[in-house]
């Protein structure tokens, strides 16, 4: 066996890439006691919410109130996707400090996603980071489907390396790698980190996280074929809540329970208490008045 990661960074996405995919509107005090939970069962990044106009997304409406009530919990970071600079000024105000960009792998996906092409994409990138030279940000970027398109099917690795060359050249500290629909075996985990591994100016250790959906039953064993990769940054969101809206038939993302449930199994440190987390959910998902799909949680529920 290859020698694994002894830790790994887990970013709970539940309460804003989870919440944006649900029809229900969960509302403020609730999404404030569940992330309040989150953190305190051990997660130590949370994507709260995303700076959106309401018309876009309704469910996240309220990021103002949410990003200004975020309990304080020693130790706990907090982030918040930001689309453009209206956004990241609400943000500011609100004392977020740490913020993720969205773009992507695919063209088209790109384009009915976010209105722009990638070069665009990158260009509003470039004059949102510029629009706050002094101020000291941490920016995560999004590239979704990196796996594979609901448009155009196959994405090429060469694509994955093209936009993540540029979104490094902006400064960006993070990128998550994405596989948005849920298409990705082991054999492509290796592709795209193989290919990523020849961008000079790439940290991946440090810099790559992977953003995975169970859409196809494959996020886990790519989780551990980026483990033996030395990949030690995951995405996860509680309960396996979400999916995308712009990409047809993509259903949740990979369940933060059972993410914990192999990492622990595996000796792997993440500081989340795996219980408390999967009490977390069965809290929500009554809140909510429908179960998440999140398989340890489905153990722990007797269904
Ligand atoms: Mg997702």
């Amino acid at each position: 066996m290859s020698l694994l990661p002894s830790k790994v960074r887990v970013v709970e996405v539940g309460p804003r890439d989870g919440l944006q995919n649900q029809s229900i509107q969960v509302p403020t005090a609730t999404k404030l006691a569940w992330i309040g939970r989150l953190a305190r069962a051990g997660l130590r990044e949370i994507e709260v919410t995303s700076f959106v106009r309401p018309d876009r997304i309704p469910q996240l409406a309220d990021a103002v109130e949410v990003a200004a009530a975020l309990p304080e919990i020693e130790g706990t970071l907090y982030s918040a996707l930001v689309p453009n600079q209206r956004g990241l000024k609400s943000a500011r105000s609100a004392g977020i400090d740490r913020i993720a960009l969205f773009t992507a792998a695919s063209e088209t996906f790109c384009q009915k996603n976010i209105n722009a092409s990638i070069a665009e994409s990158i260009e509003r990138f470039r004059v949102l980071l510029h629009s706050v030279p002094d101020e000291k940000l941490w920016v995560r970027a999004y590239v979704s489907t990196c796996f594979g398109c609901p448009y155009e099917g196959v994405i090429s690795p060469d694509a994955v390396v093209a936009v993540c060359r540029d979104l490094l050249a902006l400064g960006i500290d993070e990128l998550a790698i994405s596989d948005t629909i849920g298409v990705a075996t082991p054999a492509d985990i290796d592709r795209v980190l193989d290919a990523l591994s020849t961008l000079p100016t790439l940290d991946v250790p440090k810099q790559v996280a992977l953003h995975l959906h169970d859409t196809r039953g494959t996020a886990l064993v790519n989780v551990y074929a980026a483990l033996e990769r030395g990949i030690s940054i995951f995405d996860a969101a509680a309960g396996g809540l979400g999916g995308c809206p712009y990409a047809p038939g993509a259903s949740g993302n990979l369940a933060t329970e059972d993410l914990i449930y192999l990492l622990d199994g595996l000796g792997i440190e993440t500081g989340v208490d795996l219980a408390a987390l999967t009490e977390s959910s069965l809290w929500f998902e009554r809140e909510l008045g429908t179960p998440l799909p999140g398989r340890v949680l489905g153990a722990a529920r007797g269904s």
